[in-house]
């Protein structure tokens, strides 16, 4: 049997890329160092319920795109989410209902994740630090010093700095991947054990601080006791306060949306902090993906595009297709 293809990533860049592989009769091997899949898409099992902290919906302007979410939709791993949405600038919060298509994962995030991985064959907790090429296979080695292989061709599929130190085999795309700059952001839950009593589900909010909320309940078949909702800093706050503690972020970030919102805000009685910090490229790119077809070596990710999750589908099936291309 012919040695695999290896795929670094099972954020939804990686998945795309190897589903494709996979039925277009290559074997793949995915990698990950979480527990599981999805990456920024992912969502978080906490006392209060599954939480959307990263990606908070998606939307699709191409065709191709649209054509998956539908395949997507029959599976039942995703559905629209059409929130009440507002907007928030210089303390006025007002309606901001539009006719915009928004996709969610259902019942979580890492439904669309979870349903591209399938049966795939994947390692996960396991951080690969170096990726090296013999006479004729591809060897992987990970934190702990193991090596996996055989391989025959190698897709990276990670966010652009950790993508250009798993690179140095083809210098160019390394040099293409260490000058994009991505940029942080904090993100914290609130969960409420009595409904907020405003109409909001989500808001794009114009502030020095936040720069979203999302009421994560709102979203179709999440589950869970308490009101949760999502907060996402800006990334101007988010880069000036990154190593503030946990405490504090939550502190100050519910302190601006209690400013914010049209109704009274208890102490909630859950919160929880993550940050991001390589949460979105600083600008697009239209590189789609990158590869060395010679040497077998491509990378793909949200930042070969356009900073979204339809960029980051986009750009896995652009390696794939590269790479199909090139056996
Ligand atoms: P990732 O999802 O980052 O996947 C990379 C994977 O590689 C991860 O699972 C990681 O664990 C793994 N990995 C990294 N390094 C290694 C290594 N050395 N070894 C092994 N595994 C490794 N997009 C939208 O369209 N709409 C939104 O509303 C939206 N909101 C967002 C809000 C936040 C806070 C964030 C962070 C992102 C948001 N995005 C949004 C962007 C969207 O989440 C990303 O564009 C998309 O998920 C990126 O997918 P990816 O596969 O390129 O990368
Ligand atoms: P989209 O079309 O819903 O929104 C794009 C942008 O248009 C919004 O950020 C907002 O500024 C504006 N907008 C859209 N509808 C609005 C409305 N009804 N009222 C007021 N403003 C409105 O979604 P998209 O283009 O798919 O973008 C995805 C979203 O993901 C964006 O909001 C982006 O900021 C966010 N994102 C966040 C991160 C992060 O790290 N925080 C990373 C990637 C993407």
């Amino acid at each position: 049997s012919k040695a695999p293809i290896a795929i670094i990533g099972t954020g939804i860049a990686g998945l795309s890329a190897a589903r494709t592989l996979h039925d277009a009769g290559q074997p793949v091997h995915l990698f990950d160092k979480s527990r599981g899949s999805g990456g920024r898409m992912a969502s978080k099992r906490s006392d209060a319920g599954s939480l959307d902290l990263g990606a908070q919906y998606f939307t699709a302007r191409d065709r191709r795109f649209t054509d998956a979410l539908h395949q997507w939709s029959a599976e039942g791993w995703v559905d629209q989410w059409a929130p009440n949405l507002y907007q928030a600038r210089e303390g006025q919060l007002t309606p901001s209902a539009d006719e915009q298509v928004r996709w969610v994962g259902t019942p979580t995030m890492s439904a669309i994740t979870r349903g591209l991985l399938g049966e795939l064959p994947v390692t996960f907790n396991c951080r690969i630090t170096e990726v090296f090429r013999g006479e004729q296979f591809w060897t992987l080695v990970d934190a702990s010093g193991a090596s996996h292989g055989p391989f025959s061709q190698v897709v990276v599929a990670v966010p652009a700095p950790q993508a250009a130190a798993l690179l140095p085999s083809a210098p160019k795309l390394a040099a293409v991947a260490a000058s994009v700059a991505m940029e942080p952001t904090w993100a914290v839950s609130l969960g409420f054990a009595t409904p907020l009593s405003t109409q909001v589900e989500g808001c794009f909010v114009q502030d020095d601080a936040l720069d979203w909320i999302a009421r994560n309940r709102s979203k179709p078949g999440r589950d869970g006791e308490f009101d949760t909702w999502v907060l996402h800093g800006t990334s101007n706050w988010s880069r000036q306060h990154l190593d503030l503690s946990k405490e504090a972020v939550i502190e100050r970030l519910h302190g601006a949306f209690a400013e914010l919102i049209d109704c009274v805000v208890p102490a909630p009685e859950f919160t929880l902090a993550h940050r991001w910090l390589y949460a979105r490229p600083a600008q697009a790119h239209e590189w789609t993906a990158l590869a060395d077809a010679g040497l077998g070596l491509y990378a793909c990710g949200d930042w070969c595009l356009s900073g979204r999750v339809e960029g980051a589908w986009l750009s896995g099936q652009e390696a794939a297709r590269r790479l199909l291309e090139n056996l």
